[in-house]
């Protein structure tokens, strides 16, 4: 029985390679903490329970290995293949006679979900011949196992990512049971789309709600308000209209999101989650954890729904929300971001669920799930720039959709034909992006080319020749006979506009960039870990300010600098843009133990006197203001 088609496929894995800035950042992952995790952080180490050892045995290992596989075979290193093969090796030769897979010490579903998306992954990047046998064993022990020993607590809530490889399984074998495990995991798993249908979780969620002091933090409620499991559920709707073959279950992805914006929408793209839902207040925070499992919700969901407010917000979470909880060099990371984050330091206060090292720059800040499952973010976003669209049956529709935009180069086959595709682009810091098309041998074929919704005046030129304006939020095509170094030329104009948040404040976006103001930061170390630190930012120098422009005329009155792009595109000290506005200092507006107070409500009044303040990417402004109060006209 085939499943629903999808809009488009992701092209096979080895098929694109980073250039550019991409490729820097990889490298910048790779030399810090992704490729050295094993040598510090003993719950990957050599006595990781999925390496045969005795110690973690639950979701670390399979985490690490999720992001790990990618990011070795996209540079391809030498280095990092070999660290990621020890626990693939170790996983395919230790399966039981029954079928189960991975550490005998826990019969947990959940790590075993985690563990399949790699082997997926492995697979498609070394065809190894053990792959889908261990797996389908698994499967059908699993099938046999679900009706006594249902899913629960984390795979209950977080099934549909089982569903992917069940999907990729079936795509490949046809075996008839995989429906039936489809649907026996739809049936034990939680409701997702029925949350959205009639979403109640309007509110910040406290720990008194979920009853976590009386131990009900695995009780549905608590799991259904969880911001990770929320970042993976995002996926469900377009994941299962796969089998059930509903127009609505697939539309459900832009429900879900339109609901976790009105409610507990952050100016980073992200929703709030410290690490229950938490709001509107931008002082709130949002896990890193949710941040890479949202991208790949995202990743997933584009492909199948072919929507593209999708591919805006991957490249949202990709250039803001997932760099700007990153020390510059990739070894220290945060638990909880937030958009209005005046200081990182040792405090309760605002989380709702959360502990007091949260939002500081560390190995394992609050808990060690966003050490273990952060290297996803970068790597599988660089797998998604390009996919193929149509049926893959040599028709018409065959051809290539460029998803979300960074540097690149892509090998593919499109209508039988080897195609190379060069995409040369300092993109989202600049707006013009050069894609170059070299086929074997001259082939047609539509090039669908997402048209963000922000992007006004948008051009697209083949070989010179203008072509027809493209609308915003858009797919554009473009249909010819593609022959050897033909060049399609991109340009979006990146003009600063205003967004609407919190109490009527605003944030400064240009282009899927969003600004904010870089508040001085010191940087205190709070003990050594290893090869890394832990560490404190303190500010130095005010942030209280409210913006004072109109927000109609925001492109003319907000200056742009741009300058050289250089290595660490993401950092304070070589971002390629700076924008400049007007701005009062708003001597009401502090913080109380390390968060900035609620954004005042705008417009407001200051008589302090007008100045010029200096915006950067919020990804380079560790300390920052992102959203603003507006001064009163
Ligand atoms: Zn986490």
């Amino acid at each position: 029985m085939p499943l629903a088609p999808n809009v488009c496929y992701p092209l096979p894995l080895g098929s694109i390679r980073p250039s550019g800035w991409l490729l820097g950042q990889l490298r910048v992952q790779a030399n810090g903490l992704s490729g050295h995790l094993d040598e510090i952080w003993a719950d990957v180490g050599p006595d990781s329970g999925w390496l045969g050892g005795k110690g973690e045995a639950w979701e670390r290992g399979p985490y690490f290995l999720d992001g790990l596989i990618p990011l070795a075979y996209l540079l391809d290193d030498a280095r990092l293949k070999a660290k990621a093969q020890r626990f693939v090796d170790w996983t395919l030769a230790h399966q039981s006679a029954s079928g189960m897979i991975g550490p005998p010490t826990n019969d947990d579903w959940w790590p075993r979900i985690v563990m399949l998306k790699a082997l997926t992954q492995y697979y498609e990047l070394t065809g190894d011949g053990r792959v889908m046998p261990v797996m389908d064993k698994y499967l059908r022990h699993q099938l046999q196992e679900l009706p006594g020993r249902p899913l629960r607590d984390w795979s209950k809530f977080r099934w549909q990512d089982e569903l992917l490889s069940v999907v990729w399984l079936y795509n490949r074998t046809g075996s008839g049971y995989l429906l039936e495990l489809a649907d026996l995991l739809h049936k034990q798993g939680y409701d997702w789309m029925a949350q959205y249908d009639h979403f109640q979780y309007s509110q910040r969620i406290t720990a008194e709600y979920i009853k976590l002091e009386k131990g009900e933090g695995l009780k549905d409620l608590a799991l259904a308000t969880h911001g990770v499991n929320n970042g993976q559920a995002i996926k469900t709707g377009p994941v299962w209209s796969q089998i059930s073959k509903s127009e609505t279950d697939r539309l459900a992805v832009l429900k879900m999101i339109s609901e976790l914006n009105r409610y507990h929408g952050m100016p980073n793209g992200m929703f709030s989650c410290d690490e229950h839902l938490a709001g509107l207040d931008p002082s709130q925070g949002s896990e890193l954890c949710t941040v890479v499992e949202y991208m790949f919700s995202l990743e997933q969901s584009l492909a199948i729904v072919g929507d593209p407010s999708l591919g805006d917000r991957l490249e949202q979470l990709a250039f803001n929300a997932l760099p700007g909880t990153f020390t510059d060099d990739m070894w220290a990371h945060q638990y909880n971001q937030e958009p209005n984050q005046v200081e990182c330091s040792l405090h309760r206060k605002p989380w709702t669920t959360d502990g007091p090292e949260s939002n500081l720059y560390g190995l394992e800040p609050n808990f060690g799930c966003c050490t273990a499952n952060f290297h996803q973010g970068w790597p599988k976003f660089a797998n998604s720039l390009f996919m193929l669209s149509g049926a893959h049956d040599n028709d018409a529709e065959d051809g290539l959709v460029a998803a979300v935009y960074a540097p690149c180069e892509v090998n593919t086959k499109v209508r039988g034909v080897p195609v190379r595709v060069v995409e040369e682009t300092d993109y989202p810091f600049r707006g013009s992006i050069q894609i170059s098309i070299y086929p074997a041998s001259p082939v047609s074929f539509p090039l669908h080319l997402r048209i963000p919704e922000w992007a006004k005046d948008a051009t697209i030129h083949v070989n010179g020749q203008a072509c027809p304006a493209p609308a915003p939020s858009s797919f554009a095509q473009i249909s010819r006979t593609w022959k050897a170094g033909d060049r399609v030329e991109v340009n979006f104009p990146l003009k600063p506009r205003t967004s609407n948040w919190f109490n009527n404040s605003i944030a400064i976006e240009r282009g899927p960039l969003v600004f904010s103001y870089n508040v001085g930061e010191s940087w205190v170390k709070l003990r050594d870990r290893g090869m890394t630190a832990d560490w404190q930012v303190f500010p130095t120098t005010a942030w209280n300010y409210a913006l004072a422009i109109d927000t109609d005329t925001a492109a003319s009155s907000i200056s742009v600098k741009e300058t050289e792009v250089k290595e660490g595109i993401f950092t304070s000290h070589n971002t390629p843009v700076q924008l400049e506005v007007r701005a009062r200092k708003l001597n009401d507006w502090r913080a109380e133990d390390g968060v900035a107070n609620p954004v005042p409500k705008s417009p407001v009044v200051s008589n302090e006197t007008e100045e010029t303040i200096k915006l950067i990417p919020y990804a380079a402004a560790k300390l920052r203001i992102t959203a603003f109060p507006q001064c009163k006209a």
